[in-house]
């Protein structure tokens, strides 16, 4: 545990830098999607999207971002944060839905210690090999997703679809109809620490942008969303055209922050950092 604390310290810092930076860079005029406030405390606030969908902002890991996503016969909390006291109960007040926790990955800033409230947890195959020191103790019980996979919430449908680059098992879930997605930390976030290599994140943004094209999907919300930083098909395409030129050799990062986590080089473009090492570059 003394190990995760410290990842988490790091990260908590690196992440704190880029959301300065980032909200340095937005242009005034860019779009909320924050709606108000329903719940408040001092590891959480959550705020409505939309009339069945909500995001609640973790205050250790620099807004890491859990989602509730409510139908008409239940309702799914995609991410756990990183240490959210009771956050089952408090899911119960936003929603009386039974409730089932997904996770768009295993890092401890999206799976912490709260994924214990909850008897089971649903996950994208591959983490469990790459990521298996962040299901920590869990004791519950640990599905996979497929990729396809339809999940029906009653009126209202998300789609799974598999987004590997961040980490090996990273999942994003298309809501079609509603025009939007939920992608934790697969793309964006602001600072991307890249845990597989460029290849496939470069395959994986495009796999993305396309079916984002084709399904009408306008934007992403990501795993740590600062009110207006949702990932667009420009995003991706903006996110493939620098993983090129680092792989060509004409964009390269500099030294990533001391002590940082995620690789010894950060490139910077576009608004949106890649962190990434030597054996990343393939
Ligand atoms: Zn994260």
């Amino acid at each position: 545990m003394k190990r995760l604390n410290l990842l988490v310290a790091i990260c908590s810092l690196l992440f704190s830098v880029t959301s300065t930076t980032l909200s340095a860079q937005m242009p005034q005029n860019m779009k909320s999607y924050w709606g108000e406030v329903v719940f408040n405390n001092d590891d959480l606030t959550i705020r409505q999207i939309d009339e069945h969908t909500w995001v609640g902002s973790g205050k250790m890991m620099s807004s890491e971002a859990i989602y509730i996503i409510e139908g008409k016969k239940s309702a799914i909390l995609l991410d756990a944060g990183t240490r959210i006291a009771d956050l089952d109960k408090i899911v119960a007040q936003i929603t009386d839905k039974p409730v089932t926790l997904v996770a768009t990955h295993l890092h401890p800033d999206h799976t912490g210690s709260a994924i214990n409230y909850f008897p089971e947890i649903w996950i994208g195959s591959g983490d469990e090999k790459s990521e298996p020191q962040y299901l920590g103790n869990y004791k519950g019980k640990v599905n996979y997703l497929t990729e396809g996979q339809i999940w029906d919430l009653g009126g209202r449908k998300l789609e799974v679809v598999y987004t590997p680059g961040h980490t090996g098992g990273s999942i994003t879930l298309i809501d079609k109809e509603a025009g939007y997605g939920f992608s934790g930390d697969a793309f964006g976030s602001g600072n991307l620490l890249l845990f597989t290599d460029f290849s496939t994140l470069i395959a994986t943004c495009e796999k993305m942008s396309a079916k984002m094209e084709k399904d009408g999907v306008e934007y992403l919300f990501p795993g740590h969303f600062f009110g207006v930083n949702v990932e667009t098909v420009q995003r991706l395409k903006d996110q493939i055209e620098v993983s090129r030129g680092v792989l060509s050799g004409e964009l390269k990062g500099g030294a990533s922050r001391p002590g940082g986590v995620g690789g010894k080089y950060t490139i910077t473009k576009y608004g949106f950092n890649i962190v990434y090492d030597d054996a990343q570059l393939k």
